[in-house]
Parts: C-alpha cells; sequence; structure tokens
C-alpha cells in the first residue's frame, strides 16, 4: 500500500472493527488495515494475549488499536462490541466478520451441539454484528462490510455438514444485507477462502493436506496475508463499485 494511501486513510480517520482479530485470518486483516491507516478494533472472545499482541503491533507501526473482549455468538456481546468501537473512535467504517470455528464429523456422528455452536458463532454471529453496525452505517450513509465465508460454503466438503451450512448462509445472507444497505452508500461482500495456513487447518495431518494440496491449482496452502489483502481490497474505495459479491481467493479450488 502506498504511503499517500495510508496518509489519506489516516486523514479521513478510518476506522475498521475486526471480529476474531487476535489470530489466523483476522490478525493478518487487522495488521493489513492498519497499514493502509485504519485505526483497529481487534475483537477477541478467549486470546486476549493474542489480542493485545496485535494492538501492541499496530501501535508500533504508528496506527490505533483496542481489544475489545466479545463473543459474537451472544447478542448483547456483539453490540457491546460495536458500543464501544464507536465509543472509544466515534464511528465505524469497515466491520470484518472474521470469528468462526470448526467442529468437523461425518453428519450421521455429528452432534446436535456441534451443529449448534458452529452456525450458532459462525451465522448468527455474523448476523449480530451486521444487525448492530447497521443502525450507526446507515445514520452515517456510508459503510463497508466483508464477511468472511468459505469455499466450502460454495462447493460442500465432507465432514463439514455444519460449517459448510452456515457459510452458505453467510454467502446468502451477505447478499441480502447487500439489497438492504446498498441504498444508504453501504457495500456488503464476502471473501471465501479456500485453504489457508492456520491453527483452524494445522490440526489436519499431512495425509489431509497432501490430499487438499492436490485439489488446489495454484498447489499450495494460501497464507492469512492472501485473505487480508482481498478483505481490505473489498474495504476500501477501490471496491466502491462492488456490492453482493463473493470472492474465492482459494489458489483455484472453487473452479
Ligand atoms: P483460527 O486461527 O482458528 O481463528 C479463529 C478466530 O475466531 C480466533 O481469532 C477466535 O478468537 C475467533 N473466534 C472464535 N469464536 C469466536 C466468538 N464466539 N467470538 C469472537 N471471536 C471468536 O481460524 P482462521 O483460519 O483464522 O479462521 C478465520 C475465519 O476464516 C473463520 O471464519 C474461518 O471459518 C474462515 N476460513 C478459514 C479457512 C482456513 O483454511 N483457515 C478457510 C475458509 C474460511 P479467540 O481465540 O479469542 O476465541
Amino acid at each position: 500500500m502506498s504511503d499517500s494511501t495510508k496518509e489519506q486513510n489516516t486523514a479521513a480517520n478510518l476506522v475498521a472493527v475486526v471480529t476474531g482479530g487476535g489470530r489466523g485470518i483476522g490478525r493478518a486483516v487487522c495488521l493489513e488495515l492498519a497499514s493502509r491507516g485504519y485505526s483497529v478494533v481487534v475483537n477477541y472472545s478467549h486470546s486476549s494475549d493474542a489480542a493485545d499482541e496485535v494492538v501492541s503491533q499496530i501501535k508500533a507501526q504508528g496506527s490505533e488499536a483496542i481489544a475489545v473482549k466479545a463473543d459474537v455468538s451472544d447478542h448483547d456481546e456483539a453490540k457491546a462490541l460495536i458500543d464501544a468501537a464507536i465509543e472509544h473512535f466515534g464511528h465505524i467504517d469497515v466491520l470484518v466478520n472474521n470469528a468462526g470455528i470448526t467442529r468437523d464429523n461425518l453428519m450421521m456422528r455429528m452432534s446436535s451441539e456441534d451443529f449448534e455452536s458452529v452456525v450458532k458463532v459462525n451465522l448468527e454471529g455474523t448476523f449480530n454484528c451486521m444487525k448492530h453496525v447497521a443502525r450507526p452505517m446507515l445514520k452515517q450513509r456510508k459503510g463497508a462490510i466483508v464477511n468472511i465465508a468459505s469455499v466450502v460454503g460454495v462447493i460442500g466438503n465432507a465432514g463439514q455438514a455444519n460449517y459448510a451450512a452456515s457459510k452458505a448462509g453467510i454467502i446468502g445472507m451477505t447478499k441480502s444485507a447487500a439489497r438492504e444497505l446498498a441504498s444508504r452508500n453501504i457495500r456488503v461482500n464476502a471473501v471465501a477462502p479456500g485453504f489457508i495456513d492456520t491453527s483452524m487447518t494445522q490440526v489436519l495431518s499431512d495425509k489431509a493436506k497432501e490430499a487438499l494440496q492436490s485439489q488446489i491449482l495454484l498447489g499450495r496452502l494460501g497464507q492469512p496475508e492472501d485473505i487480508a489483502k482481498a478483505v481490505a481490497f473489498l474495504a476500501g474505495e477501490e471496491a466502491s463499485y462492488i456490492t453482493g459479491q463473493v470472492i474465492c481467493v482459494d489458489g483455484g479450488i472453487a473452479i
């Protein structure tokens, strides 16, 4: 990102909220947005040390950041997160719904609890944050929301019926929100990552990783930064005529 874009964004006092911003893809998104001049609200639910480390790194780069604890799957905690961001920074320009979990199992063995918890965090968490940020964004007649879906929500995956349902739901919800909010200059898009090198995929066996790798046209797992760059693009002015879209950042898995 050029220095002049960073200076312009800093001067415009742009503020981004990133859910699950302490680790993995969320961490990379926080650092990428900060490098582009955004002040960043780093949300976490458990990893407070990791979130504090991201805040320190952003401050060391000369941008502003705070860490805010909230379980986004809880309606009231999600509201408190949005309220805390506005209280501290005055407004929110960008919301990135990144928080997510997996509880994989074959459908026949999947418990109701594992189905519900994944849908609750991934889908309802995204809904909660979008719902609460909508009012302030509508008032200011400006905003961008980027939801992190998954290629699994586009093409499915054995052993991930709960996760695929939550991510396909995010895609439908992204398009619905884009239709609801476009007239007030609020854009809503999704990024659908493929297999990215984070703790979510590090638990896979080498055999599973090799099998996955064979489906990736570009022949490698993605890095969190690959996703962060697409998120920052959709969040920013360069994407001002893009809404309701899903960009697969997946090395070519989903074509
Ligand atoms: P990760 O390393 O496991 O990180 C998950 C993040 O979500 C953590 O920061 C975690 O924060 C946060 N989180 C979980 N539950 C939360 C809750 N209830 N409230 C607030 N934050 C919560 O996973 P990742 O790979 O970076 O995944 C990030 C997103 O990308 C997820 O939506 C995931 O589904 C999606 N994605 C990942 C891949 C991949 O291959 N890695 C592929 C497609 C899509 P705490 O530690 O504080 O709980």
